[in-house]
Order: C-alpha cells, then sequence, then structure tokens
C-alpha cells in the first residue's frame, strides 16, 4: 500500500483521525473488560526470584471470539464498516504510534518513582534516560490490576486477525479475493487461533520471564505484530499471484509441517516443566541435571520451536509467490529476531544452569536447525 502512494498523500493519511482514536479506545477498553470478566483457566506465572508468581486468565480464545462475533453483527447492522481497518491502515498505524510512546513515557516515569521491591515491580534503572525507556524499567507493571505485558501482547495478536479480517473484507468488495488471499488468510487465522487455544504457554516465554516492559515491547505487541505481519494481505489487495497446484500442496505442506515441530516443540517444554517424568514421544524423557529436556524436539535442535516458527512464517508469504520480496519482510524479521534471541537466551541460561547447559550444549550440539545451524 505504502509503496503505490506518493509523499502527498502517504503524509495526510498518517495523521490520526478521531475515528482512528476511537477505534483504539474501544478496542484497548474491550480487551480490559472481556480479560477482567469473561471466564477462562487462570494460570500461575513462573516462579520469580523473589518466591512470587503472577496470575494470568488465559480467556483470550474466547474474548477473540466474542469480539469478532460482535464487530461481525455490527457490520451485518449497517453500524460499522468491515473495511474500517483496511481503509484506515496508516491513521490506525499512526494512532497506536503515538499510544506507545505515550504509555512507555508514562510507564518509564511510574517505574522511576517506583519504590516496589517485589521482582515483578522492582525498578531497574541505569540512568540512561533512552536505555531506560526503550528496554523499561519494571519487569510486570500493571494498571488497574491488569497485567499490561499480558494485555498488550494479547492486543498485538488480536490486532493482527482484525486487520487482516478487513483486508479479507476489502478483497471480496473490489473483487480481487483470490486463491492466494485464502491461503494467507487460512494460514495467519489457524496460527492465531492457536496461539488462543494455547495462550497459557504464553506465560512461560521469554518475553514474560525475562523482558523489562519498555518501547520495544510495547511497540513490538502493539504495532509490529498486527502491522507488520499482514503485510502480505496488504500486497495481495494490489497484487496478483497465479498459483499452480503443486505450489499450493507445498504451500500446506512447509505449513502443517512447520506447525507441528512449532507446536510440539512449545508442548513439549511446557508439559516437561510441569512434570519432568511425563514421556516424550512415548519414551521417558532424556533429562540432563533434572533440569533441561534433551529428547524429543530438545534432543535435536536447542531451539527446534524456533524452526517450527520460521516455516511457519515462509508458509505465510509462499503464497505470493516470488515476484517481489516485499511479502518476505515477516519470515526474514523473524529469522533475523530468533537468531539474535536465541543468542540471548543461550548466555542467559549457561549463567542459570552453568555446568548443565554445557552437559546439553555436548548432547545437543545445533541450535535452530540440525546440521546447518
Ligand atoms: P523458548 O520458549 O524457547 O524459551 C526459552 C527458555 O526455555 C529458556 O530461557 C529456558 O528457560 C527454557 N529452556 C531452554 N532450553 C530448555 C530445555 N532443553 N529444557 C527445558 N527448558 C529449556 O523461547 P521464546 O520465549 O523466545 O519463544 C517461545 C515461542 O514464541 C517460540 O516458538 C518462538 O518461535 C515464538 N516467538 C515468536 C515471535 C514472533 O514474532 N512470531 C517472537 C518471539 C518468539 P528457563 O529458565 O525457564 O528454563
Amino acid at each position: 500500500m505504502l509503496l503505490d502512494m506518493d509523499l502527498g498523500v502517504l503524509l495526510p493519511s498518517l495523521i490520526p483521525s478521531s475515528q482512528s482514536v476511537y477505534v483504539l479506545v474501544f478496542y484497548f477498553v474491550y480487551l480490559a473488560v472481556a480479560g477482567e470478566i469473561l471466564p477462562g483457566k487462570v494460570i500461575r506465572g513462573v516462579l520469580l526470584s523473589d518466591g512470587s508468581q503472577l496470575r494470568y486468565r488465559c480467556n483470550g480464545l474466547l474474548a477473540l471470539t466474542l469480539l469478532v462475533a460482535i464487530l461481525g453483527i455490527c457490520a451485518k447492522l449497517g453500524i460499522v464498516s468491515p473495511l474500517m481497518v483496511a481503509d484506515r491502515g496508516l491513521e490506525l498505524l499512526s494512532a497506536t504510534f503515538i499510544f506507545c510512546v505515550l504509555v512507555t513515557l508514562a510507564l518509564y516515569v511510574t517505574g522511576r518513582n517506583s519504590s516496589d521491591k517485589s521482582s515483578s515491580l522492582k525498578p531497574h534503572v541505569s540512568g540512561n534516560l533512552v536505555h531506560d525507556w526503550w528496554f523499561g524499567i519494571q519487569l510486570n507493571p500493571q494498571f488497574m490490576s491488569i497485567d499490561l505485558k499480558f494485555f498488550f501482547v494479547r492486543a498485538g495478536m488480536m490486532g493482527w486477525l482484525l486487520i487482516n479480517l478487513s483486508i479479507l473484507a476489502k478483497s471480496v468488495q473490489d473483487g480481487s479475493l483470490s486463491q492466494s488471499m485464502i491461503l494467507y488468510q487460512i494460514f495467519c487465522a489457524l496460527y492465531i487461533l492457536d496461539y488462543f487455544v494455547h495462550e497459557e504457554y504464553m506465560t512461560s516465554t521469554w518475553d514474560i520471564i525475562a523482558e523489562r516492559l519498555g518501547f520495544m515491547l510495547v511497540f513490538g505487541d502493539l504495532l509490529w505484530i498486527p502491522f507488520t505481519f499482514s503485510i502480505q494481505g496488504w500486497w495481495l489487495l494490489h497484487n496478483k499471484v497465479e498459483l499452480t497446484v503443486p505450489a499450493i500442496v507445498a504451500n500446506c505442506l512447509v505449513f502443517v509441517i512447520g506447525y507441528m515441530v512449532f507446536r510440539g516443540a512449545n508442548k513439549q517444554k511446557h508439559i516437561f516443566k510441569k512434570n519432568p517424568k511425563t514421556p516424550i514421544w512415548g519414551k521417558p524423557p532424556v533429562v540432563v541435571g533434572g533440569k533441561l529436556l534433551a529428547s524429543g524436539y530438545w534432543g535435536i535442535a536447542r531451539h527446534c520451536n524456533y524452526l517450527g516458527d520460521l516455516m511457519l512464517a515462509l508458509s505465510f508469504s509462499l503464497p505470493c509467490g516470488i515476484s517481489s520480496p516485499v511479502p518476505y519482510f515477516y519470515p526474514i524479521y523473524l529469522l533475523i529476531l530468533l537468531i539474535w534471541r536465541e543468542r540471548r537466551d543461550e548466555v542467559r541460561c549457561a549463567e542459570k544452569y552453568k555446568e548443565i547447559w554445557a552437559e546439553y550444549l555436548r548432547l545437543v550440539p545445533w541450535r535452530i536447525l540440525p546440521y546447518v545451524y
């Protein structure tokens, strides 16, 4: 979309209208209320260094289903336009960006002034304003008892689906609905729904347990995820692709295999953390030092879950063919992010597990892709 616009059109469409602000306010208020009142499994987070554990109500799937149903009914009744997001994408993007800046400045100020000593709220101040604003000061800040980190990642993932649905409506309306668009929409919708089915797994991920809440994370969750992960959809609105049957079959295989590896690896680790004796692929697990799983996917490479995620990301772009690098933004970005993250995670694990980690490295020498990396 951006590529088709000249600056005279682009700049005005970046100025948030009052309507885009209302959309964001409605969205955040809905998520806050739904997150609090809808039923859902309450999960205890990982044990923090002071022995405390946060609680997360995992009702994202219900909140998302209800939201889509409400929006669908409102669209049918003509109260909202299903094209609202697709037509006002840039305005919403800039409104979200301004929100990210404001909210992270507020987080910076409250973090700096906090005298809380608990692991989740203890301020970590380096003294460098940009660093502290970017990386955040507190691990799990809250607003009106809402865990903001969990809230923002949920908002981002749901936002991605809502943007996609609006793009889908736009392609139906302008008569450009194609096999590529259908494939892209199905893969992303399955990925996002699966995320919410397994929302509890999120509570033990790096972002939740190790990253403080600053601009990097808030921007990543609220803007980066929904607006850049949907580039393929925006691109397909303006470009036609002819897919052959073998290409469609190959694309589906990349998705299915990627999903099995991604979900399988994350599930095995999650189950292992809950009960280290649970069999892995029908056999007793290989465990290093009583703490690290070295069988199943975790015996093939130290981050098979990243490999699966990368295959999934590729499957979201393949429907766009290979005529342009633009739709490959997401897999390329994810490759860079996950390699960087895997390096940081290795450092953290080496410090935490010491000789146990060294033994694990010996048993499982591959980082992400066996025999390659
Ligand atoms: P992981 O879920 O891989 O978590 C890493 C942590 O798991 C380590 O710090 C360690 O924590 C524990 N661990 C590592 N190895 C083992 C082992 N062998 N046995 C037991 N525990 C182990 O990483 P992430 O949180 O980064 O990723 C979670 C998922 O989210 C991945 O599938 C990833 O692809 C996806 N993701 C997607 C992104 C996107 O933009 N699409 C961005 C980032 C992640 P501990 O101290 O608890 O033992």
